[in-house]
């Protein structure tokens, strides 16, 4: 080989490592159009702000993108009359890189061109607002292929037979072979398709339509079954069904037990009772308390009350439980999860709880940040058998059930 030749091929080598880096660093921002009216779904508003699963449609869409981490801006298009539907809709998502909406136009077309307009990315993902399931794989699919092909879609090959239908009878099979079903996001180098609505001069069902009259080639990117798109008042069912089947349900347990000693009163969820005896322990005790904050950090696989808060370490003596549960109610946060239900049952004779039940639960409300039909508070004694019927300790049990938001 000729020094000549060697040198060629490294400076090649080195020019297609500097595009693969340009690549990389391209940025891409995800256009939601959301400006339809949408009004075959039912319900009064538009499809893409009706509730599915106690969020607004768009919501869902809106989070779809932005938990993807290579979509570095995502912008929706909106009809002018729903701004405040739109706020209402998105008033829950703090993510800087959700970018203020633009509003749409008269036909499809002009929305999808006005939201490119207000784009400064190299790549542009157009999705309906309509499709809130997209899977995340699918995502990093067509970008992965925006990147290389400059116009892609993502798309189903077709498996069902396709039947012509003539006066009301199956005439003839169609070959479905080279047949695929359309889906978004649409991805483009945002120049491209810029330029091909700005070119267009007749109205197309979608951006791969005018993508192709503008002459540019157009690869399908294998899609996915759960990327519907809402349309018929039936698929907020079939979503709502899929993201129940795509949900983090976490339920924990939690288990505690304190022995009485000399004392005139126990703490139990943080509500001071008088008694003939006191709980021992190395802060405060309260064994409801505690098995509600066992109960959470097994939800979350983050071990017990015990390791986040050593009995060894002298800084929780005599430490209010609250604490602790605090601290539990923290870590469910910051991992993404929702506490929506605890169940607390204390197991002793004396001292009776059921008095003291609604203070507990209001108290729980306030540590917990949930309402209290989903707090229960309850008791049982243990017919007089064993360390609990003797009087000689109190235990506790409580399940928590937490989701991922
Ligand atoms: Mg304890």
């Amino acid at each position: 080989m000729s020094k000549f030749t060697r040198h060629g091929k490294r400076k090649r080598a080195c020019m297609r490592k500097k595009a693969n880096y340009n690549r990389e660093m391209e940025t891409i921002s995800a256009l939601i159009v959301a400006a339809g009216r949408g009004t075959r779904a039912g319900g009064g508003v538009p499809k893409q702000y009706r509730e599915l699963n106690g969020k607004a449609v768009l919501a869902h869409t809106v989070e779809a993108m932005l938990a993807n981490a290579q979509i570095d801006a995502v912008r929706c298009v909106i009809h002018p009359d729903d701004h405040e539907l739109y706020t209402c809709a998105i008033n829950a998502i703090e993510d800087h890189r959700l970018q203020s909406p633009v509003l749409g136009g008269e036909t499809r077309s002009e929305s999808v061109l006005n939201g490119i307009s207000a784009i400064d990315s190299d790549f542009v993902l157009i999705h309906d607002g309509a499709r809130p399931l997209v899977p995340q794989d699918a995502l990093d699919r067509v970008i992965a292929g925006a990147k290389r092909t400059d116009a892609c879609f993502l798309a189903i090959p077709v498996t069902d037979a396709l039947w012509q239908v003539d006066a009301g009878v199956a005439s003839h099979a169609r070959p479905r072979d080279t047949l695929w079903r359309g889906q978004t996001p649409q991805a483009f180098r945002t120049a491209l398709i810029k330029n091909a609505h700005t070119q267009a001069t007749k109205p197309a069902d979608d951006d791969v339509a005018i993508a192709r009259n503008a002459g540019i080639t157009v690869t399908p990117i294998l899609g996915s079954e759960q990327n519907i798109k809402i349309t018929h008042a039936s698929d907020f069912r079939l979503a709502a069904r899929l993201i129940g089947e795509t949900m983090d349900i976490r339920v924990g347990n939690g288990y505690d037990v304190h022995a009485l000693g000399d004392g005139d009163h126990v703490i139990l969820n943080g509500i001071k009772i008088p008694h003939t005896a006191a709980m021992i322990g190395h802060s405060d005790a309260d064994v409801a308390m505690h098995t509600i904050t066992d109960a959470i950090f097994g939800a979350l696989a983050e071990g017990d009350i015990g390791q986040w808060f050593p009995p060894s370490d002298d800084q929780w003596k005599g430490a209010a439980s609250d604490i602790f549960l605090r601290k539990a109610v923290e870590r469910a946060e910051a991992r993404g999860f929702k506490i929506t239900h605890v169940d607390c049952t204390i197991i002793c004779e004396m001292p009776k709880i059921g008095p003291h039940a609604q203070a507990m639960r209001e108290n729980l409300v306030e540590i917990l940040g949930i309402e209290m039909d989903r707090i229960s508070v309850k008791a049982t004694t243990s017919e007089k058998l064993g360390f609990t019927g003797r009087g000689e300790g109190i235990a506790a049990q409580a399940t928590a059930t937490l989701v991922k938001t």
